[in-house]
């Protein structure tokens, strides 16, 4: 903690509150930001400062010398905040259903270190001045030359851009922030990683909250509609007709589903409960598979004798196996008979 933060402020309490105040804003506070219940990047600092201000308070010796040193110390205004930033984070379906622990790419500016963040560098002798290569003329329009800007014509410079930022005083630089992601999270949701948001040049000053926008990535098996999970599954006709075991997927690993004589079923399933997830795992959607009839390509000469036999004996009695096809054909005949 900086030696002049005030404890109690820390606490969001006044100077002078009483000892059971501070322990119920304590408690308070630290069920907030400990890091084993808040996920966000801050929790550990945050967590880490109220413990040292409530430590500060409950000792007498320490806080006195606080005190002394406080009032001592110049004034200075609150920095104001940061602003907010808001970035996407892409997830897939089992990351967001089974929640993740995520590195989110940050750019954030710091100071030059090669510059000390002036931009500029002093040398102990001389360099050639970089833009007329040490002529101190250079050639403007026209074939006329010119005095040189970078150097006034002197050709030679003690003091040139620092060539680490480019005379900006500033270098990007990429930070790595873990994020831990919440199972059950959806799409649209918005987690907050409370003043994460630094971003310069004037990054040195309060930094923002950064949110993160959740956007779950499309599924190669599955379609999410509110919590449930839409599945469309292949499967040959003749196994729709007879019925039996599948392989179907679900978010973890795939499962068998047995498949109901087709007649009997239809083409939709419905398993309750294997669908997308609530917050924090519970159980929320279902997944629900529509099984699409797939038609062989190629049927071969051995088949071919099978699938003759078969057609025999469904159509030895059309109006129980195939009402549809019995239908066509009486309405075929009505229209030859005048
Ligand atoms: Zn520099
Ligand atoms: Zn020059």
């Amino acid at each position: 903690m900086h030696p002049f933060d005030d404890p109690f402020s820390l606490l969001g309490l006044n100077r002078g509150a009483s000892l059971e105040e501070v322990k119920r804003a304590y408690r308070r506070l630290a069920m907030k930001w400990h890091p084993d219940r808040n996920a966000t990047a801050a929790a550990e600092s945050e967590f880490k400062r109220i413990k040292a201000a409530y430590e500060l308070i409950l000792d007498p010796q320490r806080y006195a010398e606080w005190s002394k040193e406080a009032s001592a110390a110049p004034e200075t205004p609150p920095a104001p905040p940061g602003e907010d930033l808001t970035q996407t984070l892409v997830l897939t379906l089992e990351e967001a259903a089974l929640g993740c622990i995520k590195g989110i790419e940050l750019a954030r500016s710091t100071r030059c270190a090669a510059c000390h963040g002036t931009g500029r560098v002093q040398h102990i002798h001389s360099v050639p001045c970089p833009l007329c290569n040490a002529v101190g003329r250079v050639r403007s329009e026209g074939g006329r030359s010119r005095l040189c800007e970078g150097c006034g014509g002197r050709g030679y410079l003690r003091e040139t851009d620092c060539a680490e930022c480019g005379g900006s005083g500033w270098r990007k630089k990429q930070r790595t922030l873990s994020v831990k992601v919440p199972s059950g999270i959806s799409h649209g949701e918005r987690l907050r990683l409370a003043r994460q948001a630094r971003h310069g040049p004037g990054g040195d000053g309060a930094a923002g909250d950064l949110y993160l926008e959740i956007r779950l990535a499309e599924h190669a098996f599955f379609e999410l509609r509110e919590r449930d999970l839409h599945c469309t599954v292949p499967v040959s006709i003749f196994r729709l007709l007879i019925g039996g075991k599948i392989s179907v997927p679900t978010l973890h690993e795939s499962v068998p589903l047995e498949v109901l004589p087709f007649p009997g079923h239809g083409l939709d399933y419905r398993l309750p409960g294997l669908g997308f997830p609530k917050r924090h795992g519970k159980v929320g959607g279902d997944l629900v598979l529509h099984l699409q009839p797939v038609y062989p390509l190629h049927v071969g000469a051995g088949e071919r004798g099978l699938l003759e036999r078969l057609d025999a004996a469904l159509s030895d009695d059309p109006d129980r196996c195939a009402p549809e096809l019995a239908a066509w054909a009486e309405r075929l005949r009505q229209r030859q008979s005048p």
